[in-house]
């Protein structure tokens, strides 16, 4: 277990503590299921119990005269007062406001000036000065002393702040646990216990933690299920909204993939776990999400920024306040120099400040992954928002991935079974969508593909290799063409097929064309509609294929795509979006497959389709866990929702520090006679961040409307 701090990820400590940057609580790196009890919380807990109860006669003392219906007489003596309140706020501030002072110390000593250096010296101040009142009064200067030459004392400030500080603390280590609340719960999804089946067909509970892979499982009605798997026997209807989103549920049969975590609504299936463990979907997202949830939006920088030059310059103020208070300003002049100077520090903590955009994050990144979308980083999250351009992969984003063979051609040489044994030796190893159907057709047909030697894959372009004595290569045109060969004979009847939308690769053994195969892939089921809802949003939408022009057309004209660009190798798809970039466009890239990696990476936000390959997912900022297309809409909604919190974060965190520091100083003191009382300061800057974190809590139930005309 690792631990590090919401405002600095860079910060990865073996143990819990305060952050060296900004002195913040440091919290776990990874989620876990439970959130184990905050150890930082009870202890600041234990400080405010103990520094109220002290504090709160020292506040009283303070007050004195001032409070109505006290007779005067049942006050102690000043001097009495002076010396039980030292009494009483020397515990508070040292042993109360002790980690704030660590904390300002530590800051001093590694040059990070943050909130605590602020509260430390603000403190600091307000007790080491009344003490030296109450220990040393004839020790002072005139400019001290009241008209009847006594100084007065402020421990009440020191005590209040440290009270109000520690509150604030403690709330908002409370609210930082609920931002992790949303991935903690994807976690709860998975069951604790479940049935399992063993050889002798006897049937026990057991832990989830004694799942194996290939374990045989029981998932009844109502149940969850357990682990990743594959569905043996028996049927389902799996509601897998929790994962993907999608609110219908899934039918599952014989052969089904299910998700761990995912839960049957009626009926029932034997599962054998394939992935357990931390190796689970859903074991994968919380990792994913909980590591873009610490990664930092662009935005931060600003907030970044302010923050640095912000410590020395509140200083600066403070110092200025003091100095203007004690020369200009009514008696006794010094005291309320101090006063303003106390006051200024202790509104001006920066820590609304840094917690603004993380909160949001992490509460927008969490939002997300209940919805289907994980959110890799933070930076794709902040600028899906504002993409102008979609450019989408053909197979496998707009179509369904799954190709089946429609047409199988032969020049003679070759008998339609032998162009699919040759045409699956090759495909075995590869991942592309065509090889599955392949492989499919050679099954079908009880054709055993043989072994291949030199076997060489051309990412976009096909297979080629040795079976047995004959060197064989299967692919698009670009790939015969590199071989020196032309599908002259079969040029006719592959264009008939792509116009239909079909796929053709051309198969040719040492060194002639002899066969033919055409696969049509359906288009993904909301395609459309999706297309149709970006459309809508003002988004341009350009299609890139590595597939034939007539096919890439076809498909595009039953999307009402008008953009295409066809035969475009992977370097070329990512060339484009580079070159859309250029153009001053915001690039959305949605792809599934190893060929659309170059172009994921370039783009503004890479998109990628949790049902492709492993490579696209690695690039890609943002990945769809279910194929759907309309979930890109409803990520732009998340999106713009969480950019639009974060500025409000921004606004909130600032508007106290920018309108606080100035009235703290006295600003308005000349012209209505206000000035900032120190402990109100202090409350006011405990609430500052308080109410970012409750912002940004809001996020996590605002409103996003689910994309028109798709589920
Ligand atoms: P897309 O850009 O539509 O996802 P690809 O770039 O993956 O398509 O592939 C482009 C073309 O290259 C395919 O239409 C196919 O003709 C050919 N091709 C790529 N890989 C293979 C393969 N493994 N077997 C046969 N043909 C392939
Ligand atoms: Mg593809």
């Amino acid at each position: 277990m690792t631990y590090t701090c919401p405002m600095h990820p860079e910060i990865v400590e073996p143990a819990r503590a305060a952050c060296p940057k900004c002195g913040m609580a440091l919290e776990p790196t990874t989620v876990t299921a439970e959130a184990e009890p905050d150890p930082e919380l009870r202890y600041m807990i234990r400080r405010l119990a103990g520094s109220a109860l002290l504090g709160a006669p020292a506040v009283v003392l303070a007050m004195g005269a001032h409070i109505p219906g006290v007779p005067a007489d049942f006050l102690p003596s000043p001097w009495v007062s002076a010396w039980v309140q030292l009494l009483l706020a020397t515990p508070v501030t040292l042993w109360g406001g002790w980690p704030f002072f660590a904390r300002g110390w530590a800051s001093l000593g590694s040059g990070n000036l943050n909130m605590f250096t602020l509260i430390a010296i603000g403190t600091g101040t307000a007790y080491v000065y009344s003490a030296a009142a109450v220990l040393a009064p004839s020790a002072f200067p005139a400019g001290f002393a009241r008209a009847d030459g006594t100084v007065p004392i402020y421990f009440e400030a020191a005590v209040m702040i440290v009270i109000l500080v520690l509150l604030g603390q403690i709330l908002e280590l409370r609210a930082r646990e609920k931002t992790g609340n949303a991935l903690r719960s994807l976690l709860d999804l998975v069951p604790e216990r479940t049935i399992r089946i063993a050889e002798d067909g006897g049937e026990e509970e057991i832990s989830l933690d004694a799942v194996r892979v290939g374990d045989r499982l029981r998932v009844r009605a109502g149940d969850r299920v357990p682990v990743d798997g594959a569905v043996l026997d028996g049927r389902g209807s799996v509601d897998e909204s929790m994962v993907t989103g999608e609110p219908t549920p899934v039918e599952k049969a014989l052969g089904a993939e299910v998700i761990g975590g995912t839960v049957n609504r009626a009926g029932g299936f034997v599962v054998r776990a394939e992935r357990v463990g931390m190796e689970t979907m859903l074991a994968r997202i919380v990792q994913m999400v909980g590591e873009a949830q610490r990664s930092r939006a662009p935005v931060q920088r600003l907030a970044d920024r302010v923050a640095g030059l912000f410590v020395p310059a509140v200083v600066a103020v403070a110092a200025v306040a003091f100095v203007v208070w004690a020369m200009v300003g009514p008696a006794p002049a010094f005291t309320h120099g101090l006063l303003a100077a106390v006051s200024v520090l202790i509104v001006a903590c920066p820590c609304a400040l840094g917690l603004a955009t993380p909160m949001s994050v992490m509460v927008g990144t969490g939002r997300g992954a209940h919805l289907g979308i994980l959110i890799r980083d933070a930076g794709a999250l902040e600028r899906l928002g504002c993409i102008d351009t979609l450019v989408v992969d053909k197979t496998g984003t707009l179509t369904e991935g799954r190709p089946e063979i429609v047409d199988i051609a032969s020049s003679g040489a070759l008998s339609a079974d032998e162009i699919v044994r040759l045409a699956a030796s090759l495909e075995r190893q590869s991942t592309h969508p065509l090889a599955g159907a392949v492989l499919a057709a050679a099954e079908a047909r009880g054709a055993a593909p043989e072994p291949v030697a030199d076997l060489e894959t051309r990412i976009g372009m096909g297979v080629a290799g040795r079976v047995g004595a004959r060197q064989v290569v299967l692919g698009n045109i670009s790939m015969l063409a590199e071989a020196g060969l032309a599908p002259s004979a079969f040029e006719a009847r592959a264009e008939t097929l792509r116009r239909g939308g079909a796929t053709v690769v051309f198969l040719a053994v040492d060194g002639e064309v002899c066969g033919m195969i055409a696969a049509t892939d359906p288009i993904r089921e909301g395609a459309a509609a999706a297309l149709e809802s970006l459309r809508r949003d003002e988004v341009d939408i350009l299609m890139l294929t590595g597939d034939a022009p007539a096919t890439a057309e076809a498909v595009a004209a039953r999307l009402g795509i008008d953009r295409v660009e066809a035969g475009v190798s992977p370097e070329r798809k990512g060339a484009i979006v580079g070159r859309l970039r250029d153009e001053g466009r915001t690039v959305a890239m949605a792809g599934d497959g190893v060929n659309d990696a170059p172009a994921l990476a370039r783009a503004d936000v890479g998109i990628a389709l949790a049902s492709g390959s492993d490579v696209a997912a690695e690039t890609a900022g943002v990945i769809l866990v279910k194929g759907d297309l309309a979930a890109i809409t409803r990520a732009r909604q998340l999106s713009r929702a969480t950019l639009r919190n974060i500025r409000q974060n921004l606004f909130f965190a600032f508007g106290y520090n920018a309108l606080g520091v100035p009235v703290a100083a006295g600003v308005l003191y000349p012209f209505f006679g206000i000035l900032l009382d120190p402990i109100v300061a202090a409350a006011a800057m405990s609430l500052s961040s308080v109410s970012v974190i409750a912002n940004a809590l809001r996020l996590s139930r605002t409103p996003l409307p689910s994309a028109a005309g798709s589920g």
